[in-house]
């Protein structure tokens, strides 16, 4: 079978061709899947009943198993969706050791969430089932990696977001579920071009983020990438020996060489740098942390993202308060340094990533 989402133009056209359909076929297919959002080649009705069968035998479309769905009250609406009647790609032989699973049942699902606004319709995709970084806040990284998800998984995830309930089209992607997107950067370019392509869903290179812990040398290699994306780094501490408690990858480098690296970036694409950090309460959110984060933001052309952390049971940490989320953005705003808090969306649905994938793992 074919896997519909990792195909392009031309590789749909040899499909067609080789099974003596008209050339046109494969734009028609093109057009029902990402401009109507269809899926099922029977209701493909400019298509003739035996090429149809024909697509249906021979294309495999959705091949995630949707194994839960939250809907919170604030519309943002978070899928779990299983590959385990399919293959992941195993994670390759990698230079950095790689978190073992924890041994117990594979688990081969991986979250992908909607978040909605005013004027966007983000989706925020998974590019890895479970995570080899580890970070030690966050659920994801709890049970170690597990595979790969090839580029087709992850544009299907942006495309069932896109048609959920018939509502709008996705605007903007962000590379923030599960998984360490420069660890599978080469199913992770294959899938941004199809996110980007005028005949696959269309959006903007300038809407779509990528966002890593970052090893320097993947930075530099993503730098040369033909498409001007947004990389977002998580920085989450501003000295190496806190960055190093947190984020276990983080001994391989240090924040020098990080920044250095978002500063090629930064000439390469012509794109502002995003600084993520995430505020855990106690731990990286004191005043004197927001001015060594400013004077560190001040050496690149860079914006900072203030998350708030989301508890995750189980995990020693905790959310700051507003009062201090606040006070942390003045003392960066002061320092002339673009400072936002991003909003806390679907908390009601546990929002944090890999919590879905917890709770359903625990039923
Ligand atoms: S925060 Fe991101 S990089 Fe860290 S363990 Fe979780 S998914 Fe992996």
């Amino acid at each position: 079978m074919l896997s519909f989402f990792d195909l392009d133009p031309t590789s749909l056209e040899s499909f067609c061709a080789d099974h003596d359909m008209p050339r046109h076929r494969a734009d028609q297919i093109l057009r029902w899947v990402y401009r109507q959002g269809v899926v099922d080649p029977s209701a493909m009705t400019n298509v003739s009943a035996a090429h149809r069968d024909l697509i249906a035998e021979q294309v495999e479309f959705y091949r995630g198993e949707l194994l839960a769905s939250a809907l919170a009250s604030d519309g943002t609406h978070k899928l779990l969706l299983g590959w385990d009647s399919m293959k992941t790609r195993p994670a390759g032989p990698s230079p950095l050791p790689v978190l073992a699973p924890t041994g117990g049942p594979s688990d081969r699902s991986t979250e992908t969430v909607l978040i909605p606004t005013e004027d966007r319709r983000t989706a925020c995709l998974s590019s890895q089932v479970g995570c080899p970084v580890g970070c030690r806040f966050c659920a994801s990284g709890l049970g170690g990696l597990e595979g790969n998800l090839d580029a087709g998984q992850i544009v299907e995830q942006a495309h069932r977001l896109s048609w959920l309930e018939g509502g709008s089209r996705v605007s903007n992607v962000v590379f923030m579920g599960m998984g360490e997107p420069l660890a599978n950067a080469t199913a992770v370019m294959q899938a941004i071009r199809t996110l980007n392509a005028p005949w696959g869903m269309g959006i903007g290179a300038r809407r779509i983020t990528v966002s890593t812990v970052g090893l320097p040398a993947a930075i530099r290699r993503f730098a040369h990438f033909e498409l001007p994306v947004t990389l977002a780094l998580s920085l989450h501490a501003p000295d190496d020996d806190l960055r190093r408690e947190l984020i276990p990858w983080a001994k391989f480098s240090t924040i020098e060489e990080l920044l250095d690296a978002c500063r090629a970036y930064f000439e390469q694409s012509g794109r502002e740098i995003t600084l993520e950090y995430l505020l855990l309460g106690g731990v990286n959110d004191r005043s004197s942390q927001a001015r060594e984060l400013a004077r560190l933001a001040r050496t690149l052309r860079a914006n900072v993202n203030l998350i708030r952390y989301n508890e995750v049971d189980g995990l020693p940490y905790r959310r700051p308060t507003d009062d201090d989320v606040l006070g942390f953005q003045r003392i960066l705003r002061r320092a002339s340094v673009n400072a936002h808090i991003r909003a806390s969306r679907g908390r009601d649905i546990a929002a944090a990533c890999g919590q879905l994938r917890r709770e359903q793992r625990a039923h």
